[in-house]
């Protein structure tokens, strides 16, 4: 069989296992009182360092239109999950925030289960590194393209600038926000991410 052939096969195989796993994520996240998208949003409002965690990123985060992102939100903000704050650097934006019962609602999804954990605890060890550093490759290349936009933390990406400053309580750099980082901050993800 020829590569693009085998391409092929596995693109389709891929498409297969996501939607297995959506469909788990779905009855998950239903049971806990959210949709998907909402599971997605207290996902994006937990993880995402406070200063990038505006609407417009959760948009491209989701791969949803600014509108969309916002009809996400606005529920979770009226069940008193999610708030929305002052930008802390551009007094134009708002970030979205974790209230405390949003937290509380964000640890017992966090716990949530797709289903396919357990099949690619059947892989050995090599394997598993295989197949985690393939997956890692490809989904990279979606980045790059343009076609996926994944939350990362800094470690891996082209504009991080490890131990910039020496000494300092912020020690790292970003070059593209040119500001200097924290270390829970360059550990928290970030839809700016770009793979080196
Ligand atoms: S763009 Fe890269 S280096 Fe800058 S904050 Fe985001 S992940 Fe970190």
């Amino acid at each position: 069989m020829d590569r693009s052939a085998r391409a092929a096969g596995i693109a389709a195989a891929i498409l297969r296992l996501a939607r297995a796993a959506e469909a788990g994520e779905r009855a998950a996240v239903q049971a806990a009182g959210f949709t998907p998208a909402q599971a997605a949003a207290l996902r994006f409002a937990a993880k995402t360092r406070p200063d990038v965690a505006t609407p417009g990123h959760l948009a491209r985060v989701l791969g949803v239109r600014h509108a969309t992102a916002v009809g996400i939100v606005n529920p979770l903000v009226d069940r008193g999950l999610i708030e929305r704050r002052p930008h802390p650097f551009d007094r134009r934006q708002s970030v979205l925030a974790l209230t405390p019962a949003g937290r509380e609602a964000w640890a017992r999804l966090e716990r949530w289960s797709s289903g396919l954990e357990a099949a690619l605890e059947t892989l050995g060890p090599g394997e598993l590194d295989a197949f985690e550093a393939a997956i890692a490759k490809v989904v990279a290349e979606q980045v790059r393209a343009g076609r996926l936009v994944v939350s990362a933390p800094c470690a891996g990406c082209v504009h991080f600038r490890p131990g910039a400053h020496p000494g300092s309580g912020r020690p790292h750099d970003c070059a593209l926000i040119g500001r200097a980082l924290g270390e829970a901050e360059a550990a928290m993800e970030c839809p700016e991410h770009t793979p080196a």
